[in-house]
């Protein structure tokens, strides 16, 4: 069987690019008969906002999705993301950096408390020196924690998905299929976003946004009478 999942910050409101990617993810996993996780990338903590999980998982609800199991919270995970950095500090696949600069060669730096993993063309950050686990290391150890089978996301995380890959293969991890969907943009070009002022979805218009969205992604309007009645 398989399984999807939508994986909000909770750093504000949802936006119209958050109702696309989550609604891509949903359709992908409801029309194969699969279940649909949500899990809380929380380890942000500077940039989350409080009640903003709560606000996300109500808009979900009101927009008529319907997920499996509790919602998986990333700062109750921290253990696990531990576990796997040794693993990677152990391999020697991870080595500690205090670079403070953006570098596109490998760091020669042997102190600091960050650390990072050899990637060809531009090493990445696993642990950051605020002491918060990196994006790249938790979504990696959950999206295998939660038995993700299909990871269907917004094409600004193209970049991330080789990354990904590779911890699985340091991990020892299976990997998921991944599908990324075309960004929603402004008028600007700008992704939609929090920097960009992008509108909380409003819930008044729970109906016509939902069209929109199936519009936006080509997906057929029985799909979406079928999923979201
Ligand atoms: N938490 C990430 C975000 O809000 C999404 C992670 C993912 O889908 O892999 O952009």
């Amino acid at each position: 069987m398989n399984t999807g999942r939508f994986a909000p910050s909770p750093t504000g409101p949802l936006h119209f690019g958050s109702l696309v990617t989550a609604v891509a993810s949903y359709v992908d996993a409801r029309s194969k008969g699969g279940e649909w996780l949500v899990r809380m990338e929380d380890l942000d903590t500077p940039r989350n906002v409080p009640g903003a999980d709560m606000d996300i998982l109500h808009t979900l609800e009101h927009f008529g999705f319907e997920w499996n199991g509790p919602v998986l919270y990333q700062s109750t995970r921290i253990n696990a993301y531990r576990r796997a950095l040794d693993r990677l500090r152990r391999g020697g696949h991870a080595y500690p950096c205090s670079c403070t600069r953006t570098t596109t060669e490998p760091c020669t730096c042997t102190s600091g408390s960050r650390w990072r993993v050899r990637f060809p063309g531009d090493d990445f950050t696993v642990f950051r020196s605020d002491g918060i686990f990196a994006y790249q290391l938790a979504v990696v150890v959950d999206d295998a924690y939660q038995g993700i089978t299909d990871v269907v996301r917004g094409a600004d995380l193209l970049d991330s998905t080789p990354r990904q890959v590779h911890l699985q293969h340091l991990l020892g991890l299976p990997t998921p299929y991944y599908r990324h969907v075309p960004l929603v943009v402004n008028d600007k070009g700008e992704k939609l976003s929090k920097q960009t002022l992008a509108p909380a979805l409003d819930l008044t218009r729970r109906n016509e946004l939902l069209d929109q969205a199936f519009r936006f992604l080509r997906l057929p309007p029985s799909q979406r009478a079928e999923l979201f009645p």
